[in-house]
């Protein structure tokens, strides 16, 4: 015997051990899915030998009819679900059922919280996989041969520190795995209620699921009946499919234990034929900001399976697509590399992109607002990214605005351009890095007091996208803290005549102000922003603003150079009394006050936070006598 033969006893990985500990406590009240679990395991490892074989028949000796068969003994309080699929070898049993190769796991589990119901939908997105055996089982045994190769391997472990594998002789190919279950599920050693449960969650599955025939006689080999309808279930016909199969199959290429939102099945012909059923899941999975993370539809050719996360059919901004695409014209030894370059699938890509977007424009009002809190800042990715869709995806997006009290991202463009009011060509829009810093920020007032509407954004990436948003419905966005802003249009000033030579006025305080601030702005000059603050700081248009300036920071990179410009509020009774203050000084002083709290409002740092404070502290002095 060589040292691999002997039988090992190995440990647990702790992300594995914290996740079965987990599993068992929160998905008690809905056992059964273990066994919708074991059976699209053994489906998948179906799927897998299907397709190596397609290059090396050789390893389908033995058996070219696939099949996955569940059995039970009531006496014993066992059952088992065998397929006759790819296998494992000894390292691939260790590696797959030991520790959980899924990056991320570490960061998951620590958002857990403790409380089952939370838990329970948390997990579920995680996918529960094999470890859901040890839900009913108080033991579980695997024995599984790989296919092409001699030697088999038996894995047992009873779920709580460790699993011991050693090699086993005479296994036929593929894998069995056997669950001696607890006291509290002997239920489940039962003919009847196995193939309800079989019917319920796995009637989708492309190959059958055989049973024992009922009433058999005890000795000798049992005749098995198939009791799923083993047809793949995007190859039928809609009008046949209901709603709890559709969401069942999604169950099993998603590994999601929730229902979908919202799904589209469909069969293209002509000079391309093929089938996708694509769905978009209720929730954002957890690593859905990891770019490496897997993503993309399972790819079948002729319904064999190809690969899975064939993430050539949709756009990076759709990575939380899940889903098939099923090609009867593309070779069956298509490689991932091919099919990069292949025309083909373009096509497809672009015709799923399209799809999905219809998808979610057709969703009511409550149901899209769901997918939008989930997944609207990848989707605004699309904005940046898509060109050819940006337009249909300018229509997806919703925003906070000034006119929405409830900070609730609930606008859309063309609710804004309805309200737009006569005059108005512009799309107005803030970025700020929260809600209420939104709310507060100077640069609203002058929109606040003509009761024009301001969309406000949030998300890190705003600045990003909106740089590549251009305009929508022909209307230009403006970003309201950036540029000279002109609202005279949208609202004739009616005493033009009387403003005019205040201007002139109040050019001379300007250039006072300018000397007195030198090379920290670019330009002073009187505001039409302002009705309540006495100053604030304008970007120019083309200026990196606050965020980007941060995540380049983040990045490790230093953002450009830029100066702002200074706009002061000649109404406010601080500028008013500046004006008349005789001392150079002192002006200096206030002025340096003034222009780092407008750098603070705007959610900026300071640059000399230790003279801000004297200075302020000087004026309190004062005034306490
Ligand atoms: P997932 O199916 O989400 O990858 P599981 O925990 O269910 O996670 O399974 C882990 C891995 O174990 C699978 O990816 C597969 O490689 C392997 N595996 C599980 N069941 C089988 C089976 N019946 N035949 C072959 N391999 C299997």
């Amino acid at each position: 015997m060589t040292e691999a033969s002997a039988a090992e006893t190995l440990g647990f990985q702790t992300e594995a051990k914290k996740l079965l500990q987990l599993m068992i406590n929160s998905l008690y009240s809905n056992r059964e899915i273990f066994l919708r679990e074991l059976i699209s395991n053994a489906s998948d490892a179906i799927d897998k030998l299907r397709f190596e074989a397609l290059a090396d028949d050789a390893l389908l000796a033995g058996g070219p009819d696939f099949r996955i068969r569940v059995e039970f003994d009531k006496d014993a309080k066992t059952l088992s679900v065998s397929d006759n699929g790819v296998g494992m070898t000894r390292d691939e049993v260790v590696a797959n059922l030991g520790t959980i190769a899924k990056s991320g796991t570490a960061e998951f589990l620590e958002r857990l919280t403790g409380d089952q119901k939370g838990d329970a939908t948390l997990i579920g997105q995680f996918g529960v996989g094999f470890y859901s055996a040890f839900i009913v089982a108080k033991e579980v045994e695997v024995l599984t041969r790989r296919a092409g190769q001699e030697a088999g391997v038996r894995w047992s472990s009873q779920g709580e520190e460790s699993f011991t594998v050693e090699d086993a002789e005479g296994l036929a190919r593929g894998t069995k795995v056997t669950l001696t279950l607890k006291d509290d599920a002997e239920e489940f050693a039962d003919g009847f209620r196995l193939r309800s449960i079989v019917r319920q969650y796995s009637d989708h599955i492309g190959v059958p699921v055989e049973m024992p025939k009922e009433g058999d006689a005890e000795e000798g080999e049992p005749e098995f009946e198939s009791v799923n309808s083993a047809k793949a279930l995007w190859t039928r016909s809609r009008s046949e499919i209901d709603d709890d199969e559709y969401r069942e199959f999604y169950r099993h290429v998603s590994h999601d234990f929730e229902d979908p939102l919202v799904w589209s099945h469909n069969r293209v012909e002509g000079k391309l034929e093929y089938t996708s059923l694509v769905y978009v899941p209720k929730r954002a999975p957890y690593d859905l900001w990891n770019r490496e993370a897997p993503r993309g539809v399972k790819l079948y050719v002729q319904r064999v399976f190809i690969m899975d996360e064939a993430d050539e059919f949709l756009p990076l901004y759709l990575r939380f697509v899940r889903g098939v695409v099923d090609c009867s014209d593309l070779p069956l030894n298509i490689s991932r590399e091919i099919l990069q370059k292949d025309e083909r699938t373009r096509t497809i890509r672009n015709a799923l992109t399209r799809r999905v977007l219809d998808t979610l424009g057709k969703l009511e009002a409550e149901q899209y607002g769901e997918f939008w809190d989930e997944f609207g800042q990848v989707l605004k990715e699309g904005v940046a990214e898509d060109f050819a869709n940006k337009e249909t995806l300018l229509k997806l997006l919703r925003f906070a605005s000034t006119h929405d009290e409830e900070a609730s991202q609930r606008i859309s463009l063309a609710d804004y351009v309805g309200r737009m009011g006569e005059g108005q060509d512009r799309i107005y829009y803030l970025i700020a890095e929260s809600d209420s810093a939104a709310r507060q920020s100077p640069h609203l007032e002058v929109f606040r007091a003509r009761g024009i509407e301001v969309l406000l954004l949030t998300d890190r990436i705003d600045e990003w996208f909106m740089s590549f948003a251009g305009e929508f419905d022909g209307r230009e966005f403006q970003d309201v803290t950036r540029g000279e802003l002109d609202l005279d249009k949208v609202e004739e000033a009616a005493e033009e005549g009387e403003e005019e030579s205040k201007d002139e006025e109040d050019d001379a305080l300007a250039t006072r102000v300018k000397e007195a601030l030198g090379e920290r702005v670019n330009e002073v000059r009187r505001s039409k922003r302002l009705t309540d603050s006495p100053a604030c700081l304008v970007l120019g248009e083309h200026d990196m603003g606050l965020q980007m300036r941060r995540i380049m920071e983040a990045a490790g990179q230093s953002a450009p150079e830029s100066k702002p410009d200074f706009e002061i509020n000649a109404d406010h009774p601080l500028i008013l009394r500046l004006d008349a203050e005789p001392d150079e000084d002192r002006f200096g002083d206030l002025v340096s006050i003034l222009f780092d709290q407008a750098a603070l409002a705007e959610g900026n740092g300071i640059e000399q936070p230790g003279a801000y404070v004297r200075r302020i502290n000087d004026l309190l002095v004062e005034l306490l006598g």
